[in-house]
């Protein structure tokens, strides 16, 4: 029977690659999206031309009421969700004593009260049918910390939290629950940085280059295809970072 995904942030980077190799293996995947529709658009429509079809949803995921949307969405048209990726994500570059409370509000439930709501309404579904798979998308800065990236930090290392602790509540429902903690990857989250220094990055890096996208959707295509991993951070990095 076919698998159901739900990936939150698909418009763009690394949620849009993720759903492209979701939707190529043959997963029926309902690509969510908040602002930026032409891309999501474009996105069915390069996958249409490969004759795959995918819905594309409207949700800003840090509202509980659009949350309950997204996931009735799915529900009603496909009856289950086997997959969720917890994608969705802001990052800001901020002194910590230049943060404001709104700032906190802001990353913390884009990045992290997502991840907490999506996890709460698609799992009564996953322990019906005793089986799921859900993926958060971390930072390497949730493991080791990132100056002037405190907020974004601690909403990553707490996805982290969510995972292991979650990781041991649903493993008897047969549910695994894990981390991807991606280091540096092109993607428009970093466009701030110049060239000069993603080549010092590069060279910090053992395998010598910045990831792509396409890296992380790999590891999220290794996770949904294996059964005996859960409670993980799994770092992909290029050994940028190791713990
Ligand atoms: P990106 O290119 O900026 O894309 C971010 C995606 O998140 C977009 O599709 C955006 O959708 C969506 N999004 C943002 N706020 C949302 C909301 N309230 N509701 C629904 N969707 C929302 O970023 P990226 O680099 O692909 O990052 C994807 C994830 O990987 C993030 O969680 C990020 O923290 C994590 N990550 C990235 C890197 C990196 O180096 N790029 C490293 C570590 C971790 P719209 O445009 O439609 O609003």
């Amino acid at each position: 029977m076919q698998k159901v995904a739900i990936v939150t942030g698909a418009s763009r980077g690394i949620g849009r690659e993720i759903a492209k190799t979701l939707a190529r293996k043959g997963i029926k995947v309902v690509a969510n999206y908040c602002k930026s529709e032409e891309s999501a658009k474009s996105l069915k429509d390069e996958l249409q031309k490969e004759n795959i079809s995918i819905d594309i949803k409207k949700a800003d995921v840090s509202k509980r009421e659009e949350i309950k949307k997204l996931v009735e969405h799915t529900l009603e048209k496909y009856k289950k969700v086997d997959i969720l990726i917890n994608n969705a994500g802001i990052s800001e570059y901020k002194l910590f004593t230049d943060e404001t409370d709104e700032d906190w509000e802001k990353i913390i439930n884009t990045n992290l009260y997502s991840a907490f709501a999506m996890s709460q309404e698609v799992i009564p579904n996953m322990i019906h049918n005793k089986n799921g798979c859900i993926i958060n998308i971390s930072s390497a800065w949730g493991v080791v910390g990132g100056s002037l990236e405190v907020i974004y930090s601690v909403s990553k290392a707490g996805m982290d939290g969510l995972t292991k602790a979650l990781a041991k509540e649903l493993g008897p429902s047969n549910i695994r629950v894990n981390s991807i903690a991606p280091g540096m990857i092109r993607t428009e989250m970093n466009a701030k940085w110049t060239e000069e220094e993603l080549n010092e990055l590069k060279e910090e890096t053992p395998l010598g280059r910045i990831g792509l996208p396409l890296d992380i959707a790999k590891c999220v295509d290794w996770l949904v295809e294996d059964n005996f991993t859960t409670g993980q951070v799994i770092s992909v990095n290029g050994g940028w970072i190791i713990t």
